[in-house]
């Protein structure tokens, strides 16, 4: 008997995860799950721990690298109806996890509150920026949580209060492995200012950023007080390339994945990358990218 039988309807073996990442790169999933509800989540969980089964979670991979050889266990995707609401309630506002964070954004906008604008241009889910910290120059999601609702690897579902959590760069302090949704506090604000301050942001990033390419946003995260993107360039290794991995000559610490990229080539990269700076600088470069 099969490890999800009965949840037929929401398991998939052997799916390709390039078809779920945004640098369109590695192997499959053995196990691909898009449960309907937190029952059947809860469902999935149990199975997983019972019978020892790693379960990864995805948001829209845009902060993922695949490797070839795939994941040996469960990949689940929150994108149900169930994970994807949005909800306002004056300048509250509840969402799924697996909601787009640019609707989210958007959305926000419209009604002119402030909070969520400064993460304009950012890919994503709800769910993956907040266990990323996502954010930049103009503030991070962190600072607008009121509280985050989690499952924990015995399948029991909580809420995890703003003052229970510590969000750092690029980092939350959440232990559990799902979340599920998150209620925001925002500001309310003039609709105008708020959609100027998404314009110049967008702007920036469009003139900085290689858009158009497939990456991965960040490779590195930013050493205290210091530049990824900077010491990588100043130590000559803007349009490095491995295969069809290229350092992007416009911003140094997106890697460009061209036609005919294999993951490997990704991270032979980043090992060079990260072995020239530390050469150069002293430097050691943490990955921001999450590696699977
Ligand atoms: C063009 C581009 C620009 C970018 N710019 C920025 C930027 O300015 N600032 C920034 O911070 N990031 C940036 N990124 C990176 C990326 O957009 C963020 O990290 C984003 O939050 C990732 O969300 P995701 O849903 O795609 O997560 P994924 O990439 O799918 O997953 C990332 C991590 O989050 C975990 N995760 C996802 N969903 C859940 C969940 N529901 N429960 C528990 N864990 C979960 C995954 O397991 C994984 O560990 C950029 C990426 C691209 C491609």
């Amino acid at each position: 008997m099969s490890l999800f039988s009965g949840l037929d309807d929401i398991c998939q073996e052997n799916v390709s995860l390039k078809d779920y990442t945004w640098l369109r790169l590695g192997g499959p999933a053995r196990y691909f799950l898009r449960p309907k509800d937190e029952a059947q989540l809860q469902d999935v969980v149990l199975r997983c721990r019972d019978n020892g089964v790693p379960f990864y979670v995805l948001g829209m991979g845009a902060n993922l690298l695949v490797g070839e050889s795939g994941v040996n266990g469960a990949v689940i995707k929150l994108d149900s109806s169930r994970f994807t609401r949005i909800a306002f309630r004056k300048d509250r506002l509840t969402v799924g996890a697996g909601t787009d964070l640019r609707r989210v954004v958007v959305r926000t906008v419209r009604k002119g509150l402030a909070g969520l604008h400064c993460l304009a241009g950012i890919p994503g889910t709800v769910g993956g920026a907040i266990r990323m910290n996502a954010g930049g120059a103009w503030g991070d999601i962190g600072s607008v949580v009121h509280r985050v609702q989690v499952m924990n690897a015995d399948g029991k579902a909580l809420w995890r209060d703003r003052d229970e959590l510590v969000f750092e760069y690029r980092h939350t302090s959440l232990s559990e492995p799902l979340i599920l949704g998150v209620e925001f506090s925002l500001s309310p604000s003039d609709p105008k200012r708020v959609f100027q301050q998404v314009r110049e942001i967008w702007t920036y990033k469009k003139n900085t950023q290689p858009f158009r390419a497939r990456n991965a946003g960040c490779i590195f995260k930013n050493p205290r007080q210091m530049s990824a993107g900077a010491l990588i360039d100043q130590a000559g290794l803007k349009g490095a390339r491995c295969g069809g991995a290229v350092v992007s000559e416009r911003h140094a610490n997106f890697m460009i994945a061209e036609s005919g990229t294999k993951a490997s080539d990704m991270l032979k990269l980043i090992s060079i990358v990260r072995e020239k700076v530390a050469k150069k600088f002293s430097v050691h470069l943490e990955l921001e990218v999450q590696v699977w």
